[in-house]
């Protein structure tokens, strides 16, 4: 960006350039298409593209949630229009297309699985819906989009067996929570998440 004003005889083309390249502002089509998916307006996409990388450190959930929040995570729909899978339906229920919407909010089987995660771990998790199958929760706390996205992940990664369990669930979010308490260079940055609530070590069928 400009920030200065630059005599006109300095204006070179690549000034010019820029300036005009500052100027475009196209809406990503992406925008419009969640919208209408989740039949919600007026989101604060600033917001929804950066908070999911803000609740970890590793670069394969952030990479994950980009794809969702950007609606570019390709399932069975898709998948199928390029013939790279035999059926557009949903790999675990089998009823509906494979999109995000349906695999993250819609699916009984996935509902299922968040239900039964939820009975199992200290945290209390709120239900899925459309919104939360692109965004996760941004007015929740970063421990519970967190766990959602590594139950996202874990879905995501079963549609292959057609089966999920939550057992598979919750030994994915053991497994996250004890690489990234062992970062040193993330202790602070945990602190703040893992300390209010969550997280208890003392049973071992709890998270
Ligand atoms: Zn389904």
């Amino acid at each position: 960006m400009l920030t200065r004003e630059i005599p006109l005889e300095k204006l070179t083309s690549k000034y010019i350039y820029t300036m005009k390249i500052m100027k475009i502002k196209e809406i990503p089509t992406s925008q419009n298409n969640i919208e209408s998916q989740i039949q919600e307006s007026d989101l604060r996409w600033d917001k929804l593209y950066t908070f999911g990388r803000s609740c970890t450190i590793d670069s394969y959930t952030r990479s994950f949630d980009f794809k969702c929040t950007h609606n570019i995570l390709f399932l069975n729909k898709m998948l199928f229009k390029w013939n790279m899978v035999a059926s557009p339906l949903c790999s675990f229920c089998k009823q509906e297309e494979e999109n995000i919407l349906h695999l993250f909010s819609k699916c009984s089987y996935v509902k299922d699985l968040w239900s039964q995660l939820n009975e199992i771990i200290t945290v209390q998790l709120p239900p899925i819906t459309p919104k939360s199958a692109f965004f996760g929760y941004p007015n929740s706390s970063k421990l519970i989009n967190h766990i959602h996205l590594i139950f996202r992940i874990a879905v995501y990664k079963r549609r292959s067996l057609s089966i999920c369990n939550v057992q598979h669930i919750l030994n994915k979010i053991k497994n996250a929570k004890k690489i990234e308490e062992n970062s040193s260079f993330t202790t602070l940055f945990l602190r703040e998440r893992y300390t209010t609530k969550g997280w208890s070590t003392s049973n071992t069928s709890k998270v």
